[in-house]
């Protein structure tokens, strides 16, 4: 393999917090190349379709809306994003990262790979991807208007879900797999009291069911052998998310869930390695997080490629 490209600064993720370092860090006069795996940059923006109720100048916009505004203020700025372009292997020691054919070797690695929604890992879960099951219930709910669905979890996103296909006419079964819920108390308590929705606990999903379609969830409840099927047109998985650090085991430190430990300018426990956003934020995943983690960063960064 040829000599690894040499760059300034290589930033994994063109999310909020990679956009943001990356802008930070051309401010400080550091070159710095993103790389993102999507062919969109903005991460979880694109999940967001509900009106936004808490960050600065985006207050009610959805995700789409301030992904579009942040990647037209990375390109205006000449931010280089190399996008449909992920890392498939990271040596954190020597700070080299491999994409495609390539090897790049930065002064400073950045890791801001955010989060990735949990899957069930079940059989039909991802042949029907699309075709009846869905992460967002906010986006795709009103297709399934009347007919029976699925819902799949036991937080506050999962209890939202099914309150909104409730309110457009379906029948919903909440599977949950436990017997308490971490959801939002009102939230529950609307829930329980809506009789178009089904509350099964202690509910372990074994397949989802249809060829072309969905057409049900095969589960079994805790103390049961037999499976049995609920009846749905659509599943939704809001299962949670979890930390994009496969790629980092055993070079970094890392909590039990794997989120990246990172001090408050997204140090790490090897020099001259930064995590920031949700990759590290397990108590406070945001956008003004995200993005201020960014800018923290680049400020350690150029301090320690002295630049400033
Ligand atoms: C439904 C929903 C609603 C939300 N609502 C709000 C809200 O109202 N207010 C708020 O402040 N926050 C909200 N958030 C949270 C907010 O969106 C996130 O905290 C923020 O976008 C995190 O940004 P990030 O850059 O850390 O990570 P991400 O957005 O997860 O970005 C990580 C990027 O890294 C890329 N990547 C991963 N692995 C690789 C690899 N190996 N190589 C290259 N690229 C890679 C990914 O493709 C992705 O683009 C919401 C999130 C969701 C899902």
């Amino acid at each position: 393999m040829p000599r690894p490209e040499r760059v300034d600064a290589l930033i994994l993720g063109a999310g909020v917090a990679g956009l943001s370092a990356g802008l930070w860090l051309r401010d400080l006069g550091i070159r710095a190349v993103i790389l993102e795996e999507a062919l969109q940059p903005g991460g979880q923006l694109h999940e967001i379709h509900a009106p936004i109720p808490n960050y600065l100048l985006a207050y009610g916009w959805d995700g789409a809306r301030v992904a579009a505004g942040m990647l037209g203020d990375a390109r205006a700025a000449g931010l280089p994003i190399l996008v449909g372009s992920p890392a498939v292997s990271v040596s954190v020691r020597s700070r080299t990262v491999e994409r495609e054919e390539e090897r790049i070797r930065a002064a400073a690695l950045v890791i801001a790979t955010g989060l990735r929604r949990r899957t069930l890992g079940v059989p039909g879960e991802r042949e029907l991807a699309g075709r009846g099951v869905s992460f967002s219930a906010n986006r795709d709910r009103t297709a399934y208007a009347g007919r029976p669905v699925v819902v799949v979890g036991g937080g506050t996103a999962a209890v939202e879900d099914a309150l909104l296909c409730a309110e457009t006419g379906s029948p919903v079964t909440l599977l949950h797999r436990s017997a308490r819920f971490r959801a939002r108390r009102d939230f529950l308590e609307r829930a329980r009291k809506e009789r178009s929705i089904r509350i099964v606990t202690g509910a372990r999903v074994t397949r989802v069911l249809g060829k072309d379609q969905v057409a049900g969830v095969e589960y079994k409840v805790r103390g049961t052998a037999r499976p049995r099927t609920a009846p749905a047109d659509a599943v939704f998985l809001r299962i949670g998310w979890e930390p994009r650090t496969d790629l980092l085991r055993g070079q970094l430190r890392m909590d039990r869930a794997g989120y990246l430990i990172a001090g408050p300018a997204g140090s790490t426990s090897v020099s001259r390695v930064y995590a920031i956003g949700d990759v590290c934020s397990p108590r406070c995943p945001s956008i003004a997080n995200a993005a201020g983690q960014g800018a923290a960063a680049a400020w350690e960064i150029a301090r320690a490629l002295k630049r400033l």
